[in-house]
């Protein structure tokens, strides 16, 4: 591992990267996302080199800093000033049999590793070295595709053929309209029209993959107008399986989708977006759309619980809640994933979440809140004397409501409620 200072900036280590190569005699450049964020003055994720030094050239110039994790694309993570930086070389992709990924890559020229990306925004290069030739960028922007041009007109436009890129990679669908929604772009009429025409095909790409793209743009800020133009482009139906889950009417403007915070969890999003398309928020509605996004999506077993205990909550809040006794009320709302779900129901119906909130309030107020720290414990019980058994939770779980609800205040009137709870 490198003991050097990390470096203040990860623009700042894909650079000292760029220059190692090309103090060594190869060519580098940055490329990709970055090269868009950085025209458009947004602060990019992360940064990607691209070389005409192959893997077995590039990993001596950084000796026990890089792993090979992709060696076979061409790809060598570096690790450089405490940042990772992905460095891969100039290639072609081969032919996609499988549908997911190129069955093998050439190593190639700059050039037509450019026309390999699949949109023209996201086939930009960056000399940092270069005199600048676009206002804000340091450094020189080589552009083989006309991405600068698309990038000033807000366009997201396939590489080449859109038909046939699709059909190289379907999830390349998905990722415009990911990119579109968060930079705020339309997608090309040409793009859009073959995305449509390829929207069947979605289906024989790998779950994971479509998950993936899915969660992100629910993640995002800009999920409704992702999901927005999920809808438009005729993408929902198969990556979303909606067949499996969907029995109500779905909200065609995506309004729980839009009145999210924007700061919202990924997981908020993915429940808004299971009611706009038509989840029943009930416990079964919370877990079929769990069940069906766990093998549509992948999503993991945390995100499944998550989304079956929102629309669990979401029901509760919309039936009986109010009419529970103070201790259940208490105990609901000290539940995971509450407070998310009392946003659904608010931006489903204001008032409800109005007269929620002043419930809620009051239980705040009430008898030490929602979760006061136990007046007595498991450990207090055994040093009553009582054995552990089945009684032992019954005992706790009586004295804690009583706490709750306010009729004990004290660790002796939790004692003593014990002992009389504990006589045969
Ligand atoms: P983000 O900011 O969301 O990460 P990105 O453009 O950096 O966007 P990545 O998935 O990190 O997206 O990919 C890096 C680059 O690799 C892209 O800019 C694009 O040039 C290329 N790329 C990624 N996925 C594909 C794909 N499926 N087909 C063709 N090129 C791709
Ligand atoms: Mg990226």
């Amino acid at each position: 591992m490198s003991t050097a200072p990390k470096a203040p900036h990860p623009r700042d280590a894909a650079l000292a990267t760029v220059q190692r190569l090309r103090a060594a005699g190869f060519a580098a450049v940055f490329a990709g996302g970055c090269v868009r964020d950085e025209l458009l003055g947004r602060e990019p994720d992360d940064y990607d080199v691209v070389t005409n030094a192959t893997p077995d050239q590039i990993a001596p110039l950084f000796q026990g800093r890089t792993s090979h994790v992709g060696a076979h694309f061409g790809v060598v993570i570096v690790r450089q000033g405490g940042w990772m930086v992905e460095v891969a070389t100039f290639r072609t992709d081969g032919s996609y049999s499988d549908r997911r990924r190129p069955d093998s890559i050439h190593f190639s020229t700059p050039q037509q590793d450019a026309l390999r990306r699949d949109f023209t925004v996201n086939a930009l290069f960056l000399d940092p070295l270069g005199p600048s030739n676009q206002p804000g960028v340091s450094g020189d922007v080589i552009d083989y595709v006309g991405g600068v041009a698309d990038l000033h007109a807000r366009l997201i436009r396939a590489v080449g053929d859109p038909d046939q890129r699709l059909a190289e990679d379907d999830l390349r669908a998905l990722r415009a309209v990911r990119l579109a929604a968060k930079l705020g772009f339309s997608i090309d009429p040409g793009t859009s029209e073959a995305i449509t025409r390829h929207a069947a095909s979605l289906a024989g790409i790998s779950r994971e993959r479509i998950g993936d793209e899915v969660c992100r743009m629910m993640a995002h800020p800009s999920r409704a107008t992702a999901a927005t133009l999920m809808r438009s482009l005729g993408l929902d139906a198969s990556a979303l399986a909606l067949d499996e889950f969907s029995c109500l009417p779905a909200s065609p403007d995506f309004e729980t989708l839009r009145k999210l915070s924007p700061q919202s969890h990924q997981d908020s999003g993915l429940a808004a977006y299971a009611l706009d398309l038509g989840a029943s928020p009930t416990a079964e509605g919370g877990i079929r759309v769990a069940a069906a996004w766990r093998t549509a999506l992948c999503i993991s077993n945390e995100e499944q619980a998550s989304l079956k205990y929102m629309l669990g909550h979401v029901h509760l809040m919309e039936t009986s809640f109010t009419s529970l006794t103070v201790a259940q009320q208490k105990r609901t709302a000290a539940k995971w994933r509450f407070s998310e779900a009392v946003e659904l129901v608010t931006i489903r119906d204001a008032e409800r979440g109005e007269r929620l909130r002043r419930v809620l309030d009051e239980l705040d107020q009430h008898a030490g809140g929602i979760t006061p720290p136990q007046l007595l414990t498991g450990d207090d019980l055994v040093a009553m004397g009582m054995p552990p058994g089945p009684m032992f939770k019954r005992v706790l779980d009586a004295v804690y409501d009583a706490q709750l609800e306010g009729r004990i205040t004290t660790p002796e009137d939790a004692a003593s409620l014990a002992r009389q709870l504990m006589k045969p």
